[in-house]
């Protein structure tokens, strides 16, 4: 391999094997750091000849760990994180372990963007195959939709390219489908241009939350195209509610008729909203790397109702100590114009993604976090669409009905038949796991 090969025995093997979540705590056998798909040939080989369980790392996000095993061969993209612009093409090309901080920062050199994750940190490969949700939403789609081509290593060792000309069906099966098909080493999107936004964080509490709740919904029910919008539940030090609302505006109106309806809602305690560049909009969600322990679980939901946003309220407040949160994305606009033959991904239909997060630090609390999630994402599924949730903030112990359900059954099927064409032999099992038909 041109790449460096971590063992046990290195000095750099403990950092190369965290995770994000400090709740998975694997030992690979050995991680192969590819600068290269030739390194992702040879790594493949070597797997193969030895026997070893395979597991791919991009960002190292993935709250179910999925880019490390125990005993296994880590192929870790992080060497390779380049991104090329071309600015009067209106397209990226981004090797496949490059961040959303890398690809942000090559794009809006530019002055152009494609609608990605909302942490610089997170892989931008991962987040795209699972589909992608963030601050341009609304105003661009999923991040899945803008995914034109992609070069992988299939687990025989084979280059393939995934595009419209080449191989559609491979390029539909990317958009949602995770990274079941081939190790990716460079995808490339199309972009758009964007100078600035309005955005930042709005926090409300006291008395005023639930309102303010209540006013978030209402407006991105009226699809406003050139906001998009979400908020997340957490407690303060008194362990009382408080709601956190990041919208992102991206429109021309100095005073948007939206922003002034949710400044406006009661219990208002900070407003940090104020034309920023897209670079500073990205970095307004931060999340330590390897520190806490993470439990995820959510649906999609076909709608907000009072009920269902007073047993949030509820449940938030339930386990006595910060729970972590509940994250509330807004789906409106964009995403519902695609056609839905278009990419795998299961969701477009659905009004809001609600996802049950909690987080903690002490493994002495881990069975108290994850019922708590498990109890909170159960109270949420009356109003579920479809019956899978949100297969980039799934953990490893989601069944399989959960994945069939993310995708539908007929979506579910032709995934299947991919898998059997790319990966008969279900090498990239460490994913929300399509298992060839
Ligand atoms: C702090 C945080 C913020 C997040 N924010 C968002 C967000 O704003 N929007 C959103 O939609 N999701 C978000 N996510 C979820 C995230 O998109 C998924 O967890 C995604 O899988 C992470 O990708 P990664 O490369 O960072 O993770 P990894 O754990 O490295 O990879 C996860 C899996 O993705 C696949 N994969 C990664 N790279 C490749 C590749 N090059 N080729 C083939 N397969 C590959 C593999 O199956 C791998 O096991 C966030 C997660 C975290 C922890």
């Amino acid at each position: 391999m041109a790449g460096v090969v971590v063992a046990p025995d290195d000095a750099e093997y403990d950092a190369a094997r965290r995770c994000f979540n400090a709740l998975v705590d694997r030992r690979p056998a050995v991680i192969a750091r590819c600068v290269g798909a030739s390194d992702v040939v040879v790594a493949l080989d070597f797997a193969r000849a030895h026997e070893l369980e395979v597991a791919v790392r991009g960002g190292g996000h993935n709250p179910a760990g999925h880019c490390v095993c125990d005993g296994g061969l880590v192929i870790d993209l992080s060497p390779m994180r380049s991104v090329e612009v071309d600015g009067d093409a209106r397209v990226a090309r981004a090797d496949g372990g490059a961040t959303w901080l890398d690809f942000d920062s090559a794009t809006q050199a530019l002055g152009l963007v494609t609608p990605g994750g909302v942490v610089g940190s997170t892989g931008v490969a991962g987040l795209t195959f699972g589909g992608g949700i963030g601050h341009l939403t609304a105003q661009h789609g999923l991040t899945c939709d803008k995914l034109v081509g992609a070069d992988l290593v299939t687990p025989d060792g084979t280059l393939v390219h995934a595009g419209a000309d080449d191989d559609p069906d491979l390029l539909w099966g990317l958009r949602g489908g995770g990274g079941n098909f081939g190790v990716a080493t460079r995808l490339e999107f199309v972009l758009h241009p964007l100078d600035r936004v309005v955005g930042g964080l709005l926090a409300f509490g006291g008395s005023g939350v639930r309102e303010a709740f209540r006013r978030f919904r209402d407006v991105a029910a009226r699809s406003p195209r050139h906001l998009s919008c979400q908020a997340g539940l957490a407690v303060d030090e008194s362990l009382a509610p408080v709601l956190v609302v990041a919208p992102c505006y991206t429109g021309s109106d100095p005073d948007p008729d939206e922003l002034r309806t949710l400044r406006s809602a009661p219990g208002l305690v900070e407003d940090g909203v104020r034309a920023q560049s897209f670079l500073d909009q990205q970095r307004v969600f931060d999340s330590p790397y390897g520190e806490n322990r993470h439990y995820w679980k959510g649906h999609f939901v076909r709608e907000l109702p009072d009920e269902l946003i007073d047993e949030l309220l509820g449940r938030i407040v339930a386990l006595g100590r910060p729970p972590g949160g509940v994250l509330i994305e807004s789906l409106h606009g964009a995403p519902k114009d695609v056609d839905r033959s278009a990419g795998a991904v299961g969701f477009r239909g659905a009004a809001f993604n609600v996802s049950v997060m909690a987080t903690w630090q002490d493994p002495a609390f881990d069975e108290q976090h994850i019922a708590w999630a498990r109890d909170t994402a159960a109270a949420i599924e009356p109003w579920s669409f479809g019956s899978g949730g949100y297969v980039n903030y799934m953990q490893a112990d989601e069944p399989l009905e959960r994945v069939r359900g993310a995708f539908g059954d007929e979506a579910f099927g032709r995934l299947q038949a991919l898998k059997k064409r790319y990966d008969p032999k279900n090498v990239l099992h460490r994913n929300q796991n399509i298992p060839p038909s």
